[in-house]
């Protein structure tokens, strides 16, 4: 598969990848006010049938961060759903891909027109799963704090929220470690910089609540259900304190981008012997099989193409 997509959805049509374009004086304010979903599709490795992941799911959150910024939207879901999976096809996606649809407000003054129409684009790239790929992190906790709700929410998918993430990771990685997990100012555990995280300790699953100034995770909402539902492991969402990180027995990250990564330290500070815990493994396989549509449990949940 092609890396860019023959064609991009855009506000109803499909347009060719050349002619996507905005104009230069446009592109920071465009982007200030945008925002976006990460969606992925996975194929059946025997039947090679491509399912969107929680397709619907996306777009109500897509929806919500359109309306919590206050963007005009003049394009259903129902519609949005038939663009994507339009754009699928004409671009022959057979393989894993990644799809984003993005909104942005084309205004003139840092996109603060009121009301403003929402411009809609969908686009594709293809992207293969890490999940079962063994790798591990090495995460440390940033000295920077996470956005919070009454400054620039965190729940709202937007791209500008981006800016406490790249300066997160950035710190992280000239540190030497592969990402950043970032409390929030009252000084608990909020999230990673792209993805949310879940320890183990003593058989259950903690993960801060929905209200520590997190993104409400799609994969996290999954991977609670799946705990309760299939595995039979207690989830605790709650204020996480961040030595809680370090005695961890296990801990993860969850996301649609990093799926389930898992953490082999944080701070230096390696859980267990620094591979990849039993929780987190039964996890993995049940997630991978669930995305491909292997395990056919839960097929609300995928939307062949
Ligand atoms: N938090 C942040 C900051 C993210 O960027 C993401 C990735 N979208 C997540 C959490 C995970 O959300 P989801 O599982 O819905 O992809």
């Amino acid at each position: 598969m092609a890396e860019t997509p023959q064609f991009l959805w855009v506000e109803g049509k499909l347009v060719a990848w050349n002619d996507a374009t905005i104009h230069l004086t446009k592109l920071g304010l465009a982007g200030v006010s945008s925002v976006f979903e990460g969606i992925r599709a996975y194929t059946n490795p025997e039947t090679h049938k491509l399912y969107i992941f929680r397709l619907d799911e996306h777009l109500e959150r897509f929806a919500q961060s359109i309306r919590l910024m206050r963007m005009k939207q003049h394009f259903s879901n129902a519609q949005l759903r038939d663009g994507l999976l339009e754009v699928l096809r004409v671009n022959n996606c057979t393989e894993d891909v990644y799809i984003r649809p993005f909104a942005f407000i084309e205004a003139n003054m840092f996109g603060v027109a009121p009301d403003a129409d929402a411009r809609i684009v969908i686009s594709t790239k293809p992207m293969p799963s890490r999940l079962q790929s063994g790798k591990v992190s090495h995460m440390c906790v940033s000295s920077w704090s996470r956005i919070t709700d009454n400054v620039m929410p965190p729940r709202v998918k937007a791209s500008s929220n981006y800016l406490n993430s790249r300066l997160a990771s950035e710190e992280a990685r000239r540190n030497g470690y592969d990402g950043a997990l970032i409390l929030n100012p009252n000084g608990k555990v909020a999230e990673a910089q792209g993805a949310c995280v879940m320890i183990v300790r003593d058989g259950k699953i903690v993960t801060p609540s929905v209200t520590s100034g997190i993104l409400e995770s799609i994969t996290r909402a999954t991977l609670i259900q799946l705990c309760r539902e299939v595995l039979n492991i207690e989830v605790v969402e709650r204020e996480m304190d961040r030595t809680e990180l370090y005695i961890a027995n296990e801990a993860f990250l969850c996301a649609t981008g990093a799926e389930i990564t898992p953490i082999a330290s944080i701070d230096r500070f390696t859980f267990g012997d620094g591979n990849i815990g039993p929780i987190t493994r039964q996890l993995i396989n049940l997630y991978h099989d669930l995305l491909r549509g292997i395990d056919s449990h839960y097929n609300e949940w995928r939307t062949q193409v």
